[in-house]
């Protein structure tokens, strides 16, 4: 009797349940266990397409949770973005640094001083206890061509106000900002249209 009933309770939907129940009790309690509350860095690098759209989707995720966002955006100056018609519709400042791309421009005294401008601007915003996400989306190109220096940009994220979350987006990003950093995610290319000739197609590409 004791046996059958043994048997019984292997059934693979058992075992199924038993497993999921585990699996369960294990994600409780990590969730019960992660009780802090911060402002999160967050940075979206890696050579793959879904950066910026990624910063920008967290940028409405928060919006529409009634929080405030401002965005910073380095080198893209010309382009038509697509997220800042209707972010700024809900509230989210943009700051864009007017250049447009380095290797259109060829003027690399321009393109320091305007990427100091845009610095300025989000040295205020990582001041501002009002303000709950700041997205600086390409800020890692200029910490690259050393346009920016890394230790002053290290230093005001670390003294921004506690509450305060920042997404960083772009390729290459420094190791100490990826140290400092808590949450990292690396988006890898698989493919991309451009390698095959497609161009930019808007509503897709920005
Ligand atoms: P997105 O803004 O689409 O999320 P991203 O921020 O990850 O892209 P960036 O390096 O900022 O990528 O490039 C911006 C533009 O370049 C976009 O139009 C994007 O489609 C294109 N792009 C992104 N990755 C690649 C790639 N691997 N090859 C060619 N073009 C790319
Ligand atoms: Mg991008």
């Amino acid at each position: 009797m004791a046996e059958h009933s043994s048997h019984k309770q292997n059934s693979p939907e058992q075992k199924h349940q038993q497993r999921m129940q585990k699996l369960k009790n294990k994600v409780d309690d990590r969730i019960a266990s992660a009780q802090q509350e911060k402002g999160l860095l967050l940075i979206i690098t890696g050579n793959g397409k879904g950066k910026s759209t990624s910063g920008f989707g967290t940028v409405l995720r928060a919006v529409g949770h009634g929080l405030t966002a401002s965005v910073v955006q380095f080198i893209k100056g010309d382009w038509d973005c697509g997220e800042r018609n209707i972010l700024e519709k809900c509230g989210v400042d943009f700051t864009v640094m007017a250049t447009g791309f380095t290797w259109d421009t060829q003027d690399k005294s321009a393109d320091i001083a305007a990427a100091q401008k845009a610095w300025q601007a989000s040295e205020l915003l990582l001041k501002d206890e009002s303000i709950d996400l700041v997205l600086l989306d390409e800020l890692t190109y200029m910490i690259a061509y050393k346009y920016l220096d890394l230790d002053k940009v290290i230093s005001t994220i670390k003294s921004r106000p506690a509450h305060q979350h920042v997404i960083i987006t772009g390729r290459g990003c420094h190791r100490q900002l990826i140290a400092l950093a808590d949450t990292v995610s690396e988006v890898q290319s698989i493919k991309h249209a451009f390698d095959d000739g497609v161009k930019a197609q808007q509503g897709i590409d920005y």
